[in-house]
Order: structure tokens, then sequence, then C-alpha cells
């Protein structure tokens, strides 16, 4: 979620969670509120979210609009959010970096505050730069991060447009985990394939939520973090 703050964002994200598409329990990622936004709005449609379905934490390193860092310390400013949204009663069970950015600190930092991972995606994004860090995978495993500390990695695996384009072909992954943007929801055209893609996904598949396959999930990958780099 980028833009919990806007209305009309808010209200097309709420209903669609409301509705349930498919019987599926849609997650909410937040983005949490940055300086000058209204904090407490942002608390009262947090849990509003939390409670039709998994919430997790969507972190900005740069700016609203500006998710990948650009300077600072990234590890750092997880920490803080997660240590913050813990002192306002709300826990998160997934973590996703915005421009699906994750470096093995973060990815500590994320394990330390015992969530799961769904930053990983098993396509590469069209907007990276060649090297830029991105992890790629295509089915669950956990992440080694050193000194006994491990994260659960649960990768993204299908934009609405896949979802679409998916459902004319077999799905070969074992699990599939669709993502979009709230913003896209003001999209009538994206908005409307992503409820058909959901209805029809359903029917081909066993219907779960992120919540339910954390407890479930014990996948047999484990890579090291390094080696998940791509
Ligand atoms: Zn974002």
């Amino acid at each position: 979620m980028e833009r919990p703050l806007d209305d009309d964002v808010w209200s097309h994200f709420s209903a669609l969670q409301e509705r349930r598409p498919g019987g599926f329990a849609i997650a909410a990622l937040m983005r949490p509120p940055a300086e000058g936004e209204n904090e407490e709005r942002w608390h009262e449609r947090a849990r509003e979210a939390r409670a039709r379905g998994p919430f997790g934490l969507h972190t900005h390193w740069t700016a609203p609009d500006h998710a990948r860092p650009s300077a600072g310390d990234p590890p750092a400013l997880v920490g803080e959010q997660g240590r913050w949204l813990e002192s306002v009663g709300l826990k998160p069970t997934f973590f996703c970096g915005g421009g699906w950015y994750l470096d093995a600190d973060v990815a500590r930092v994320v394990a330390d505050l015992g969530y799961a991972d769904c930053t990983a995606t098993a396509f590469r994004p069209g907007y990276l730069e060649p090297g830029a860090p991105h992890v790629q995978l295509d089915e669950p495993a956990w992440l080694e991060l050193g000194e006994g500390r491990r994260l659960l990695e649960v990768p993204t695996t299908h934009s609405i447009g896949m979802l679409a384009r998916g459902l004319m072909a077999p799905f070969r992954r074992q699990i599939v985990h669709a993502y979009f943007h709230d913003t896209d929801l003001l999209d009538g055209r994206r908005a409307n394939a992503l409820r058909v893609g959901l209805r029809l996904l359903a029917l081909r598949r066993t219907v779960t939520d992120l919540d339910e396959l954390q407890r479930d999930l014990r996948p047999e990958k484990t890579m090291s973090f390094a080696n998940s780099r791509a």
C-alpha cells in the first residue's frame, strides 16, 4: 500500500479487501506515514486493514514516491519502522522492501523482527538497472544470513498482468503469490483484471493467504543470501 491516506485509494482498497475475490484474504503491506502525513488516520486505517487480512510492512527508503534507497542506512530505517509499529500495537507478519530492494543487512533486521519476507520476485522487475540489488527466487526458501539466522522468503510470483496471462496456461509454480499496488485500483481495467484473475485462480488452485502459508510452510530449499542475489 503506497497511499493509504488518499481517501479514494483507501476506499477502493477497503472495498476489495471486504469483497475477498475468489475467497482470498488480501494482505495489506503498508508504507508507514512519512513526515507530515496524518499518523492518527494511518493507525485507524492500518487497524481496519489488519482486521480484514494479513498485515505487513512496506518500506520506502527515500520518499513516499521513491521506494528504493538512495542514501542513508536501509536496515536502520526498517528496524525503526518495525519497532514503531510494535509500539502502537501493530505486529506485521511480512515485509516487502520498496522497489523490491533487499540486502543482507535489511534481511537480518527483518529476521530479527520476526517477519517473513516477500521482497524476492520470481521475475526480474523491468525498471531495475543491470546489477541493481534484487533477490530472484521461484519458490519459497530459507535464506541463510549467517550466525544462525535465517529468513523465510515467500517470493512474489505474479503481477496483475502475469496472473491474467497465467490463467491461459498451467501455473507451474507450487505457490502463486500475486501483488498489486493500491493505486492500481484507481484504474478500472486493472482492478477488474485483478478481481477476475483472483476468482479464476481460486477455481484452479487451493486458496490460502500469507499468514496461513507462513504458519504451515516448511521449505525444503535453503540457500545463502549471497547466492540468491540476481
Ligand atoms: Zn512501494
